[in-house]
């Protein structure tokens, strides 16, 4: 029997750096906001970066709201160039950005080889994540990812985030799965690697930069192909 297998999808299979800068540059060019005095493409996506990091922390902790969240990056990051106030212009980069990253498609190093050949073994194969569910599903589908999953569970249609054991035994229960066959991969050590120890379930930590820890976990891969190698049945 192959065990079930849960996938993290941002940073672990779909490239969000990538796909996050390219569409970062997009908006900075549609909205034009070297015209506004806005740096360069560079030095914008650098204070996004620092923004939208400071923002989703607050979202996590449960200090900010989804609809919040959207505009409120764009905003603080223009507050450099003394843009912050021009709410209009944050929500029009929020929007243009939320309709254009989702429809990107690079992808992390063999994800998708190594995600086809675990399908193919007889595993399945469950997206879990932590993201806005009209948003991760429509990356999914244009990623290719869609035939190889049998569904995409979002902590926004669940209602709880990783690494809360409330998320594990919803995605369980609609998965007809169970603690002992579940295996969760993600490049998360807290969200997706603890969590799902501490749910009873198999992990296995995709940590690509190598980044030291003191976490006990199942299985460590530096790179997706080395998935493929671990013993993944029950
Ligand atoms: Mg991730």
């Amino acid at each position: 029997m192959m065990k079930d297998l849960f996938f993290d999808l941002d940073h672990t299979l779909w490239d969000f750096e990538k796909n996050s800068r390219e569409a970062l540059a997009e908006g900075y060019n549609h909205l034009k906001l070297n015209s506004r005095g806005v740096g360069s493409i560079q030095a914008y996506i650098k204070e996004y970066e620092r923004a939208n990091a400071w923002c989703w922390g607050e979202y996590r902790e449960g200090r900010m709201e989804k609809e919040e969240l959207r505009g409120r990056r764009f905003s603080l990051a223009l507050k450099k160039w003394g843009l912050e106030k021009d709410s209009a212009l944050g929500e029009s980069l929020g929007s243009h950005y939320v309709e254009t990253s989702p429809y990107k498609t690079h992808l992390v190093k063999d994800a998708l080889v190594v995600v086809k050949e675990l399908f193919e073994r007889g595993h399945q194969l469950v997206m879990l994540t932590n993201g806005f569910e009209e948003v991760q599903h429509i990356k999914v589908q244009r990623c290719g990812m869609s035939p190889f999953f049998k569904s995409v569970l979002t902590s926004d249609a669940l209602g709880v985030k990783k690494p809360n054991a409330g998320i594990f035994q919803l995605a369980l229960d609609l998965s007809n799965s169970s603690a002992e066959n579940a295996v969760m991969l993600g490049d998360s050590l807290e969200s997706d690697i603890i969590g799902a120890r501490e749910a009873g379930w198999g992990q296995v930590y995709y940590n690509p930069l190598k980044i030291e820890h003191n976490e006990e976990v199942l299985h460590e891969v530096s790179d997706l192909i080395s998935i493929l190698e671990l013993p993944l049945r029950k």
